[in-house]
């Protein structure tokens, strides 16, 4: 945020809860944004609605445009200025610090939140008739404009149709797992290929942190039947090694061994295609750019004096935490939620079969419970079935 700029207001209420609204630098409530915000109050939709309009409020006074004077095409050039495909120039970006152009997710909320907003102030203020009868007929463009989010590295991983959702704000089912929408969200707000990567390898397996920052460039078998004999599904091994310089350490130590080089054993994690993905997105451009030579890690650091050496757990812990406080989601996003979160989704998908959940925590615990349960097969129909619907590829 900008000192001096207009920004959102949050207000304890008298029945509890928090309202927001937006207020100018000298501290006055903008009375059009006020009146609408207050048609959602109470729900979560007033504050997600709130940080979208200041965006459009400020943008709007940089364009020296009002209420009255912006038109169609005006809005089509803010939605093109905040990263969504339009057939136009869309100007300077404006926003402060620098940010990137918002995801699929954010820009169909910026697009229901200014019809929303605009119908409000014109239905009540009766000017800009011109304007509210297009936007009651018609959208605003929402579609990504893809050659700028590969270029600002983004996100692998869309949810279908998030304004399903919309209205819930971001409550937690449960306090040890990820608040509604984390995952897009973060995806929407990270800066780099290896944030976007951590983000949907730790949404879609259950990983701990030091097993993910200490994986190796040898542990991941992406390729169908690889030559481990471990798992024919693309999966990594997380190896506990003592030597690794950035002291990550897999926290469950079952034993791994290298066989002419190749890794078998280990903690087993099936790997979704949205993994596969954001790895290649990294691998070329990040990883093919800073990596420095010798240590065989995946994940690096992308600045600093350390630049190109391995990534830290606890940098990874202070990404997520960040991360979540950009796209403000309550409380800490931490990895662990990840991990409650993943096991909770497979169970729920899997209609509560528990071979299936433990089959989705990893094979190695699994096997630890083999005597009291039998072995789960990491390949049975009601696994893959609810692996690829926690992956939301069905
Ligand atoms: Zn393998």
């Amino acid at each position: 945020m900008v000192l001096g700029d207009l920004r959102v207001q949050a207000l304890k209420r008298a029945g509890g809860g928090w309202s927001y609204t937006i207020v100018w630098p000298d501290g006055r409530v903008d009375e059009e944004a006020d009146a609408f915000l207050r048609t959602h109050e109470g729900s979560g939709t007033q504050k997600t609605y709130a940080y979208h309009l200041v965006d459009h409020l400020r943008w709007r006074v940089r364009e020296k445009q009002t209420t009255a004077t912006v038109s169609l095409r005006d809005l089509h050039r803010y939605m093109g200025a905040v990263g969504a495909k339009v057939p136009m120039p869309w100007g300077q970006p404006w926003r402060v610090p620098p940010k990137r152009p918002y995801g699929a997710s954010a820009l169909e909320v910026a697009a229901a939140c200014l019809i929303a907003f605009y119908v409000h102030v014109y239905s009540v203020g009766g000017v800009n008739d011109e304007l509210k009868a297009a936007l009651t007929v018609g959208r605003l463009p929402t579609q990504a404009d893809r050659d700028r989010l590969l270029l600002g590295h983004v996100t692998t991983s869309l949810p279908a149709n998030p304004l399903t959702r919309r209205g819930q704000g971001h409550r937690r089912r449960h306090p040890k797992m990820l608040p509604d929408q984390a995952r897009p969200e973060l995806l929407d707000v990270v800066n780099t290929a290896r944030d976007a990567m951590a983000v949907t390898w730790l949404s879609d397996t259950s990983m701990r942190i030091g097993g993910l920052t200490g994986l190796h460039l040898v542990d991941l078998h992406l390729r169908e039947n690889a030559a481990c004999g471990d798992c024919p599904s693309p999966h990594l091994h997380v190896c506990h090694r003592w030597g690794n310089p950035n002291r990550a350490a897999a926290k469950i130590k079952p034993d791994w061994t290298v066989v002419d080089g190749v890794v078998t054993g280990g903690e087993i994690h099936r790997v979704s295609p949205a993994m596969i993905s954001s790895y290649f997105t990294y691998m070329t451009t990040e990883y093919a750019v800073y990596a420095a030579g010798g240590h065989g890690m995946l994940l690096i650091q992308l600045a600093g004096p350390c630049k190109g050496e391995p990534w830290s757990a606890d940098a990874a812990r202070g990404m997520l935490r960040r991360a979540g406080r950009r796209a403000d989601l309550p409380g800490r996003i931490t990895p662990k939620a990840f991990r409650h979160q993943f096991t909770n989704d497979v169970l729920d998908a899997s209609g509560g079969n528990p071979m299936v959940a433990k089959a989705a925590g990893n094979w190695a615990s699994a096997k630890m419970v083999d005597e009291v349960y039998g072995h789960p097969d990491l390949h049975s129909p009601e696994f893959e079935s609810a692996l690829r619907a926690t992956w939301g590829e069905e």
